[in-house]
């Protein structure tokens, strides 16, 4: 059985190749590397001692999607394929929407007249926008305040859309929450270009002496102690979710489409992910309080019962776990891949 993953050399796709060919499937990515690097590829080909298929493109590049989904027989697709930097997209809106947006139009298109019709999409919790309650449940208001939130959004209605057209469609929405730490073998993990935006990643690059200190964006926030709340989940635990929500769609009757939260349902605040790191490292975290980062919200966290009910499927790894593992691909790799 093939998959197409799009977007598998990235942090969560490279991490999917692995649980897929792990779990006995056949794996072809299609990535740009826009940012990403081959070398994850690798690194899964050797951990798993299987081989995949690359092919460098676009997605938005419609001869090549068709040639692979003429040389190949997919069972699936994981769309993991976009652009994801939040503050770059408030300053390049364009690129944004064409890059994820139309980027997925194209796949789409072409899965559709392939006849390959089982989707998992990665969604995002920032499509709850400021949640009016907590935890957030799968139906919870949706809107965005940013225009990456906004292309994440608009592909959920373009696939729902999608589905009301044509009910063969299996399709599963997945919004993940806080995406931290890496596989437990310290050889792939998230490996940032530049400075990163996302708190793990900065606290690892502290920890290993790249950056010198962490700016915690906000102690004043209605929460435990001021600063903001976020549902951590390790990377693995969310990858596994995508195993079990292939194996739920293939095994349905009929099209459906599963929107599920993919998260812990607990919260940490930035200073207790900050003490946490410290203990798995055993290196110092300095920090700065620095004021609150514009668009930030004070909490999130996820009701994931329904991915427990529906997918059977629940995270395992807590806060020291992904730390540890966090931990162990930055030190065995200060400068990324
Ligand atoms: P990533 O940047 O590491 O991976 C994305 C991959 O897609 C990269 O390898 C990139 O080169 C590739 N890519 C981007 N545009 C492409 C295009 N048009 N054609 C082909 N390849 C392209 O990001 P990630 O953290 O692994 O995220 C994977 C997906 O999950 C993204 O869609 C992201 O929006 C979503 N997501 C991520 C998070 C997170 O915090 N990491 C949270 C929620 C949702
Ligand atoms: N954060 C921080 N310093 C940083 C990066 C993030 O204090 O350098 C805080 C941020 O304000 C938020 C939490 O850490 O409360 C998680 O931020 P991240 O960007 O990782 O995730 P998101 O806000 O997108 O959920």
């Amino acid at each position: 059985m093939k998959v197409l993953v799009t977007g598998g050399a990235g942090y969560i796709g490279s991490h999917a190749c692995l649980e897929l060919l792990e779990a006995g499937y056949e794996v072809v990515v299609i990535d740009s590397l826009v940012n990403s690097s081959v070398e994850s590829l690798r690194r899964v080909e050797r951990l798993t001692g299987k081989s995949l298929t690359f092919c460098k493109a676009d997605i938005a590049n419609r001869d090549t999607l068709t040639e692979l989904f003429t040389n190949h027989k997919f069972v699936a697709v994981m769309h993991f394929a976009g652009l994801k930097a939040v503050g770059e997209s408030v300053q390049q809106p364009l690129r944004y929407y064409q890059n994820n947006i139309s980027g997925s139009l194209v796949l789409f298109e072409v899965m559709q007249k392939a006849g390959v019709k089982t989707l998992i999409f990665s969604s995002s919790a920032t499509v709850y926008g400021a949640p009016e309650s907590l935890p957030i449940k799968e139906s919870a208001a949706v809107g965005t305040t940013n225009p990456y939130g906004s292309t994440k959004l608009f592909i959920e209605y373009m696939l729902k859309d999608l589905f009301v057209a044509d009910d063969s469609w299996r399709i599963a929405l997945l919004r993940y929450f806080n995406p931290v730490g890496a596989h437990v073998s310290g050889q792939i993990g998230e490996d940032p270009n530049g400075p990163p935006n996302n708190l793990m990643p900065y606290i690892s690059q502290v920890a290993v002496g790249k950056l010198n200190k962490l700016n915690v964006y906000g102690t004043d926030y209605p929460t435990q102690d001021g600063t903001g709340v976020r549902d951590y989940i390790h990377v693995v635990d969310l990858v596994r979710g995508h195993i079990a929500a292939l194996r739920v769609l293939s095994a349905l009757e009929e099209g459906e489409v599963i929107t599920a939260n993919l998260g812990t349902g607990n919260g940490q605040s930035v200073l207790e992910m900050v003490e946490a790191f410290e203990l798995a490292s055993k290196k110092p975290v300095p920090y700065e309080v620095a004021p609150r980062r514009e668009g930030d919200i004070a909490e999130c966290w996820a009701d994931s019962s329904y991915a427990a009910d529906r997918l059977d499927w629940r995270a395992e790894y807590g806060v020291a776990r992904m730390c540890e593992d966090a931990w162990r691909w930055q030190k065995n790799n200060p400068k990324g891949y």
